[in-house]
């Protein structure tokens, strides 16, 4: 009964994608404690609460319902879901937000010695991964003929150890790569993190609370950017300063009382706010000017 009422979210127990997630949530409002090891938090101030699992189950616990959203790399869901049709069978978890965190890319990357010239470079060869799927889709829309060797871990050292020719794994920096005297040669999927949701309907109260959490998520993701910046003008040079001023909806125009023609400008900026454009702002006639961060908005 308690279930029913409440949102059931899955996050990544324990990796990359954790402490982004978490943060995520706190930045949404949602208050939780977790102790050491535990497999599940209560929400204390919302009916949410966040079950810990391996990244790879999240797709499986919302399409059957058992959480009823989840955050997981785009990597996980589209090998999840190529896989389902390989086994003719579909998807029934939905995506409903890509969110701007765990960033990363699923590459192909040859030993340093390794003779690439282009993609017909890879026909014939052996291929390890951990996303089997994804990579035999890449493989046919190139019209190339490898072998898939389907590994659960440590893909960096297959050709060291002579199970595979190259590679196809997650890079981010390529740091990984670098250590390992791999070179990273193409792109099979960009990647990042995203909610995927539960295909069974939900009650109105959770439906509610799933839309909030959206537009809140939503707001958390205009305002890391987002500045607030304050300066003072000439009212003759608000044109300019207009269009400097990056990304930003209509000022406001405050009057400065007792400074005739000076008047104060007030703008939330939707992109950082650089050095750069400071000193374009200044040449441009704008003085005092003052760069704030942006902790909460609601659009
Ligand atoms: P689990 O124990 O949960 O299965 P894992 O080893 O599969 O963990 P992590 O390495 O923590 O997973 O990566 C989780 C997700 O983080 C990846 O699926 C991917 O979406 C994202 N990610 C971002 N950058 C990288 C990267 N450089 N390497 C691997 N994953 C990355
Ligand atoms: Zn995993």
């Amino acid at each position: 009964m308690e279930r029913q009422q409440r949102l059931r979210i899955a996050i990544q127990k324990s990796g990359r994608l954790t402490d982004h997630s978490l943060d995520l949530l706190a930045r949404c409002g949602l208050k939780y404690s977790r102790g050491k090891d535990q497999l599940m938090c209560y929400g204390e101030n919302m009916p949410l609460d966040v079950l810990f699992v391996r990244d790879d189950d999240i797709p499986d616990l919302v399409q059957e319902d058992v959480c009823d959203l989840g955050l997981v790399g785009l990597n996980v869901i589209e090998e999840k879901r190529l896989a389902m049709a390989a086994r003719g069978a579909q998807a029934r978890f939905e995506l409903i937000q890509r969110l701007d965190f765990g960033r990363c890319r699923l590459a192909i990357a040859v030993p340093d010695d390794f003779p690439y010239r282009d993609l017909s470079s890879l026909a014939g060869r052996r291929i390890a991964t951990t996303y089997p799927h994804v990579l035999a889709r890449f493989l046919r829309e190139n019209s190339i003929e490898a072998e898939i060797v389907t590994l659960s871990g440590a893909v960096e050292i297959a050709p060291r150890l002579g199970r595979a020719d190259v590679i196809c794994d997650l890079v981010s920096t390529g740091s990984t790569l670098l250590a390992n005297h791999l070179r990273e040669v193409t792109t099979v999927l960009q990647s990042e993190a995203a909610l995927i949701r539960t295909p069974v309907p939900l009650p109105d109260e959770k439906a509610d609370w799933v839309r909030r959490l959206l537009v809140r998520i939503d707001g958390v993701q205009q305002v890391k950017e987002s500045k607030y910046i304050m300066l003072h003008a000439p009212r003759s040079a608000l044109p300019q300063i207009a269009k400097l001023l990056p990304g930003s909806e209509s000022p406001t125009v405050i009057p400065l009382d007792g400074h005739g023609d000076k008047v104060a400008v007030h703008a939330v900026c939707r992109e950082n706010v650089f050095w750069e454009t400071l000193e374009a702002l200044k040449a441009a006639g704008a003085s005092a000017l003052l760069v704030l961060p942006v902790e909460k908005m609601l659009p």
